[in-house]
């Protein structure tokens, strides 16, 4: 089996090797010529095309244990999947040994402890349903496919940010495994050092097998959902989203988009395909107070679809689901912004009148509240400065229209990228964003990583993510 080294180079991977570890494992492992390979390979942005040499599909953590065993004996380049929905396509490598966590999707509530303890290859809806059952919610991400582990030791935001922080705040502890294939505990009781870091710092650290979110009494019934007016009401519209947002309590996230109006049932047929300007909303408190809160946007104008009504909690979380569908070319850039100024509005009308696709968006997601609380000791994620996230979401399908929607992203983001506060999301960040962007992403926490990254992986084991050298 040709398999690719830790340094670059070729390896042949002796067939008892692989045979000696399937009979090890519980769960399957796949080469190119299996079943299953190009699925499990297959991330959600078309743009990434890599093939690793083998695929084991992880049942357990004592899996996870022998394939990082393996690994590390034999030099291997070793890549970790979680939901598969990193937009550089962090997850796949060529020639490496793939770790497909997919399989792993336990949940279990402690209603009492207030924690959901969750496998690392959950995605977001997976959480969100088990703990919706006990009236319970953590913070998780806008889009209910996502996978948590990815999304989680990247800060992780999403409808609770504002009242209970990123993801990774809400984090009680972690499994992992670490580059010598020890099973450890990372909390702020064990091995503090390690949790502060997988907190914002990515993969760098371990594979995560599991996940203990702090829970929050939620729903089951909030009020949100989505309004949109044509796109020649933006000026207005997004006038209202800078003083509605500016006033919000933490129970209100708001959310403005532009872009192409999508095939969606509750816009007018022939609105499809034409520019609109939408708010998103999400009350995640009392409903009558929710309903007494969106009423400024219901009543503005005249909307060309509403849909924000009282609705369980778990289909808000999944309100997104189907427009960033998997398989279509992606290309983003993002930034964080300390206010919505007039001239960033300007300029989002400006750029979103461009855009090159009917699936292309630019998005201004509402933080603030509870992120911007915690201080930079209490983990790597940083960027607690953060007020709002601007999103410039290039979305299409054929290959050959690659250069153009690239170039109307990265155009755009010429001309937006002076609002922001010099920061950027790390799980935004794409393929062709080198270190500097890894920099602008972690900012103050590099050199600490750098010192964590040496006690825990000196020999630089864990690679294939957003890349932080031993110091
Ligand atoms: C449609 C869409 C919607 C999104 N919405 C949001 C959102 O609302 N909020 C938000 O904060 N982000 C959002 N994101 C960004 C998202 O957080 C990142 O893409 C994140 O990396 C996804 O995690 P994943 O597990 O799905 O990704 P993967 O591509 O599987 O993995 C991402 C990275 O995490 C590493 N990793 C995965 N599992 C493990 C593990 N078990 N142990 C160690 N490392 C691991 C991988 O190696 C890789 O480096 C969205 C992305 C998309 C495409």
């Amino acid at each position: 089996m040709k398999m690719k080294t830790l340094d670059g180079e070729q390896l042949d991977l002796p067939q008892d090797v692989v045979d000696g570890l399937k009979s090890r494992l519980r769960g399957p492992v796949l080469t190119p010529a299996d079943a299953g390979y190009e699925d499990a390979r297959t991330v959600w942005n078309a743009m990434i095309d890599r093939r690793p040499a083998l695929v084991v599909r992880c049942l357990g953590t004592a899996d996870v244990v022998e394939c990082v065993r393996l690994a590390r004996e034999r030099n291997l380049l070793l890549c970790i999947k979680g939901g598969g929905h990193n937009i550089a396509g962090l997850a796949v490598a060529d020639g490496a040994l793939m770790l497909d966590m997919s399989l792993m999707r336990g949940v279990w509530v402690d209603p009492r402890e207030r924690v959901a303890r969750a496998q690392a290859g959950c995605v977001l809806g997976d959480v969100d349903r088990e703990t919706q059952l006990h009236g319970l919610a953590s913070v998780m991400g806008f889009v209910s496919l996502t996978g948590i582990t990815g999304l989680t030791l990247g800060g992780g935001i999403g409808y609770l940010t504002r009242r209970w922080g990123w993801t990774s705040d809400n984090v009680g502890g972690m499994d992992v495994v670490t580059a010598d294939g020890r099973l450890v505990r990372a909390s702020t009781d064990d091995n503090a050092d390690l949790f502060w870091a997988l907190r914002g710092g990515g993969g760098n650290f371990g594979v995560v097998t599991g996940i203990d979110y702090v829970l929050h009494r939620l729903g089951p019934e909030m009020v949100g959902g989505v309004v949109a007016w044509p796109a020649s009401e933006a000026p207005k519209v997004l006038d209202l989203y800078r003083t509605l947002a500016q006033s919000a309590p933490p129970e209100l996230t708001l959310v403005a988009l532009m872009r192409p109006a999508p095939p969606a049932p509750w816009l007018p047929r022939e609105r499809h395909g034409t520019p609109i300007v939408a708010l998103l909303a999400c009350y995640t408190g009392d409903p009558g107070e929710g309903e007494k809160a969106v009423t400024p946007i219901k009543s503005f104008g005249k909307p060309i679809g509403d849909v924000i009504v009282r609705r369980p909690y778990a289909q808000m979380q999944s309100l997104l689901d189907a427009t960033p569908p998997e398989g279509r070319r992606s290309y983003w850039k993002s930034e964080y912004l300390p206010r919505i100024e007039p001239g960033l509005t300007e300029a989002v009308m400006r750029e979103a009148a461009k855009i090159r696709s009917p699936h292309s968006a630019v998005i201004l997601f509402q933080l603030d509240g509870a992120l911007n609380r915690l201080g930079p000791d209490h983990s790597a994620v940083g960027n607690r400065d953060a007020r709002y996230l601007l999103n410039i979401a290039g979305s299409w399908e054929r290959p050959d229209d690659d250069a153009a929607n690239i170039e109307w992203a990265r155009n755009a983001w010429r001309e937006m990228r002076r609002f922001s506060t010099g920061g950027t999301y790390i799980n935004f960040l794409t393929e062709d964003d080198g270190a500097e962007r890894t920099e602008a992403a972690l900012g103050g926490s590099l050199e600490r990583l750098a010192q964590v990254k040496s006690r825990w992986d000196p020999q630089n084991f864990f690679r294939t993510n957003r890349n932080i050298r031993p110091a």
